[in-house]
């Protein structure tokens, strides 16, 4: 991967986004994608739409949400701790004793999520799983008065935002759902403007996801695309208590998944197959009965619908702080895209 690709997706990982405060992640995506996009639009949703032909049709669009999990500050008490709404689906467990940063106006200040020791627990508490009422966030200040000087109501709220390597080519952070997949559709745009594209392509960093898939729909709508490419995290199951069964057999560097099923048009995944099995890209099949729980379900049913293509970066520890991804799998997807988009020709027809 070159450097500034991997700095891009750093900075991605860096830059704070819970669902509808996304504007610092958006102008991340807005600088890097100046530089070789013919067009770079912000939609009044808070779309991001990085574009390479803008004005021809038929065209593509590639969506990656650039949203993640958050909390946000409900509620700020005498003592000045605060408690929090969630943003998106969050494992309780997940979130007690980890260090945040609540991003003011002022900028980010760091706190940390507690709730009563162990040793006061009652048994019955001790049994069950952690409720958020019995939480809150502590910033380290003396009462109300001080934490009204720093905090508003409403406030957004993120794990603290840290990118690290593990071993071989995987990174570990919070937000690779859907950073990953954000870093793919916008790396896969320039390759595309560096080569050579005879339909439009359109490269969306979507908003909202994470609360209903709210983002793309507008995106989709604005662009009405003949082709939609969604890419977002999904589950590595090469994990312990993972059962590949019940789950699917998805494997961290073994490159990126390929859903296949109704939410997806066969044309485009077997295009999508054939071009990853002529150019050696390693893909995995995952086999998905009903509709994604992801951008591509809502780019289906846009407009007099579109022919999607869903493509999956494994991802183990979803929504978690530690998430896992293989930076060789981010790669390869972006390449697949690229080479994809490279080859729709203006007459090609993706009926079923
Ligand atoms: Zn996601």
């Amino acid at each position: 991967m070159e450097q500034a690709s991997l700095q891009f997706l750093q900075d991605l990982i860096l830059a704070p986004s819970p669902s509808g405060y996304e504007e610092p992640v958006q102008e991340v995506v807005r600088k890097y994608t100046g530089v070789f996009a013919d067009s770079v639009t912000t939609s009044l949703h808070g779309n991001v739409i990085a574009s390479v032909n803008h004005e021809v049709q038929p065209s593509i669009l590639l969506a990656g949400h650039c949203d993640q999990i958050g909390l946000q500050v409900k509620h700020i008490d005498s003592d000045g701790y605060l408690m929090i709404n969630t943003i998106g689906g969050w494992d309780m467990q997940m979130l007690i004793g980890q260090r945040l940063q609540v991003w003011t106006k002022n900028g980010p200040i760091l706190g940390v999520l507690a709730r009563k020791a162990i040793h006061l627990l009652t048994p019955e508490e001790r049994a069950k799983v952690a409720d958020l009422k019995d939480m809150w966030i502590d910033i380290g200040v003396e009462d109300e008065k001080a934490a009204r000087e720093l905090v508003e109501i409403g406030d957004p709220v993120t794990l603290e935002l840290v990118y690290h390597e593990l071993q071989g080519d995987l990174i570990t952070a919070p937000g690779i759902d859907d950073k990953s997949g954000l870093w793919i559709v916008m790396e896969a745009l320039r390759r595309i403007a560096a080569g050579k594209s005879s339909v439009g392509v359109h490269a969306a960093s979507t908003v909202q996801e994470e609360i209903g898939l709210r983002g793309v729909r507008t995106a989709a709508y604005s662009v009405n695309p003949t082709v939609g490419l969604a890419v977002d995290v999904t589950h590595a199951t090469d994990c312990p208590t993972i059962d590949k069964k019940q789950h699917g057999d998805v494997k961290i560097g073994k490159g990126p998944v390929l859903f296949r099923g109704p939410n997806i048009n066969p044309v485009v995944f077997s295009r999508l197959k054939q071009i990853a099995d002529t150019n050696n890209i390693p893909v995995q099949i995952v086999a998905l009965g009903g509709p994604a729980g992801n951008d591509g379900n809502a780019m289906q049913l846009n407009q007099a619908g579109c022919a999607v293509g869903i493509i999956g970066v494994p991802n183990r520890y979803m929504h978690s702080p530690v998430e896992i991804a293989s930076l060789g799998d981010l790669d390869h997807a972006a390449e697949l895209i690229s080479l994809f988009c490279q080859e729709v020709k203006s007459d090609d027809d993706f009926t079923p």
